[in-house]
Parts: structure tokens; sequence; C-alpha cells
């Protein structure tokens, strides 16, 4: 987006605080600087500020917003114009391919991995009538979910087609400033996307709002934007492929949502996919405080888990539909519940 044009959608804001008890910084910190108004405020007068890090890009501030203002849109616009920061380069293959995976390492959370189960599931890479998007979390979290998706697919004789050589979505990038290797990974997924045909089907929230809402920002303007909002419009939700196209494999999921001891979790990356499908699950929409990595050192995951608590109180499992949010209720809650993914308990 032109400067101009970020500069006019910030005009528009005339203060009415519709934004701000729905931020979930502001809900943890009360300060005018942590809600999205605050910000707003601050960036419009080119100052910089420590709030903006707590920007979780749950996109709940431009849901409310009578003049669809959104934060992380004019934040993005901030980042993409920050001059290259030089070790982004020069990031090994094996971590770009596959942050989850170092960054459970680093963390010492590998045991959030069931390696087993991992090794149950065979991810066959081929053409197929759909195409899955191998993230970093289905294949390290919830490969169960693929699994069962799968053979319910086959039963109806549709094939599955994974592409070889799909790289992580690039949201760790993002969250890490890290824009030139978020628009190597987007560039890398175009390429092989491209040469497929039919629906791309995500099994995690953030990849979904990567695919369909970052991705287009990021190159718009540039020889690449039609091509990545063509994409954007092949990617699909593995939940909103199911309300679409699977019935009654949508009623096991329906009856499991009103099953008292389950709790469906709905991530901000996917209400915005949720609100349009025709047939809803029972869900609680809850903040996960997000998987960015600087907030874990401030803390702020476990500053939004007394939410989680208040919706968990008789459950035994806890079904999520994104990576980050798997990845904090694994840390911060003790079992029960189980946390799993919504396509598990198909
Ligand atoms: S809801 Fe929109 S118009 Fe109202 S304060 Fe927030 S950004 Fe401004
Ligand atoms: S995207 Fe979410 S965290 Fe960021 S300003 Fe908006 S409501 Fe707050």
């Amino acid at each position: 987006m032109k400067i101009q044009n970020i500069k006019k959608k910030i005009s528009l804001c005339n203060r009415c605080g519709k934004c701000v008890p729905v931020c979930p910084s502001f809900r943890i910190y009360k300060t005018e600087a942590f809600s999205p108004r605050g910000r707003l405020f601050l960036i419009s007068h080119e100052k910089e500020h420590q709030s903006f890090d707590f920007c979780l890009f749950c996109e709940r501030c431009e849901r409310v917003c009578p003049h669809n203002i959104s934060f992380p849109e004019v934040y993005l616009e901030k980042l993409k114009r920050k001059k290259k920061i030089v070790f982004s380069e020069n990031i090994p293959h094996f971590i770009s391919k596959d942050p989850l995976l170092f960054f459970l390492r680093i963390n010492n959370w590998l045991h959030l991995i069931d390696f087993k189960k991992e090794q149950q599931v065979e991810f066959r890479y081929g053409e197929g009538d759909i195409v899955i998007y191998e993230s970093c979390g289905l294949k390290h979290f919830y490969p169960q979910a693929f699994k069962k998706f799968e053979e319910h697919l086959k039963k109806r004789g549709i094939n599955v087609g994974i592409p070889r050589g799909l790289v992580c979505c690039g949201a760790i990038f993002l969250n890490l400033g890290l824009i030139s290797q978020l628009k190597e990974n987007a560039l890398k997924n175009l390429e092989i996307l491209e040469k497929t045909k039919g629906p791309i089907v995500v099994f995690c929230a953030t990849c979904l709002w990567m695919f369909k809402k970052i991705y287009p920002q990021i190159f718009k303007d540039t020889a690449y934007e039609e091509r990545f909002s063509e994409l954007s419009q092949r990617v699909i939700s593995a939940y909103g492929y199911l309300s679409l196209e699977m019935e009654s494999e949508l009623r096991v999921l329906e009856e499991r949502a009103l099953d008292e001891n389950v709790l469906f979790h709905l991530p901000c990356h996917l209400t915005e996919e949720f609100n349009l499908v025709k047939k809803k699950l029972e869900i609680k929409d809850f903040c996960c405080g997000s998987a960015k990595f600087s907030l874990w050192l401030k803390g702020f995951q476990k500053e939004n888990k007394r939410e989680w608590i208040k919706n968990l109180e008789t459950k035994s499992i806890l079904a999520t539909h994104c990576t980050g949010c798997y990845l904090n209720f694994n840390l911060l809650l003790k079992r029960p519940p189980l946390v799993c993914h919504w396509l598990e308990l198909l």
C-alpha cells in the first residue's frame, strides 16, 4: 500500500474507542499505548513504542472498527519499509523450511512432539484432487488430524496431493520482523503451489491468514500482486473444506462440540472464515497470547492464561485449529485438558 493511503486510512480514525476493549494487550496492561487506538496515534506521529511488539496480529481491532482500520496492516507497511536486517539473509534452509522444530529444540520443548504419533502418519508426496499444505504444525503437532481427514476423503474417492518442497508460511519471521525471509518463503510456496490444481487445504489458522492476507499485502504494488491474489483464493481451512464438502463428517464434530467435556477453541486467525461457513460448531473465542518468542520472554502468554482457565473448568479436551495456540496451551496448561486439533476428533 502506498504511504499516502496508509496515512489516509489512519486519518479515518475518529477515536471512538470500539477497538480498545477487544485488544488482548490492552486487556492485560490497561493503558492507552497498548491499545490499537493508542498504537495508531503513536505510529501516525512517527513514534516507536514497545507496545508495537505486543500486537498479536489478531485483527480483533479491524473486525470491530467502523472504518475497518487494522493496526497490523499499518504496522506491516512500516516493517516493509524498514532497512533489511543483514543476518536475515543468511538463515540456513533447514531453519527457514521448518523453524518450529528449531524453535522447539533451542527452548528444550521437544517433548511437545509425540514422535511415535508422527511416525504413524505417512505424508506421501504427489498430485491429488486437492492440495494439502504441509505446515510445521501439521507435521510435528497434529499429524493425526491429517490422517483422519485423508481417511475420510479416501472413502469418498478424493485423493489428497502433497507437493514436495513447501516451506514454513513465514509467520515466525513476520513476528521477528524478518520481512526479507518471509518474502523468500512466500515466493518458494508460490512457485510450488502454482503448479498444482484444486483447493489448498491448511490445518493452521495462522498459515491461512498468511496466505490470504499477509502474502497479498506484502507483495502489493509489485509484479507478484496478482499471482498472490489468485493463490489466496484457492486457500481454505481444513474445517472450511469439511463444512463445504463433507456434511456427515461435520456432524461428528458437531456432536463432539456438544459433549460437555470438549471445548472447541476458535483461533483469532480463523474467525473471519469461520463467520462465513454455513455450519458452525459450538466454539469459544479467546486469545492464546500468540506464539511470539519476544512475548514469551516477557511472560505475556502466562498473563493470558487466566482467560483460558475461565473457559476450561470442567473440560478434559481442548481442541484448537492453530499451531501457535496448540503450542501455548500445551506449554502452560497441566493435563487435563488434553490439547488437540479439531480434526483429530473426527
Ligand atoms: S475502532 Fe477504529 S475508529 Fe474507533 S478508535 Fe479504533 S481504530 Fe479508531
Ligand atoms: S491486531 Fe490484535 S493485538 Fe494488534 S492492535 Fe489489533 S486487537 Fe490489538
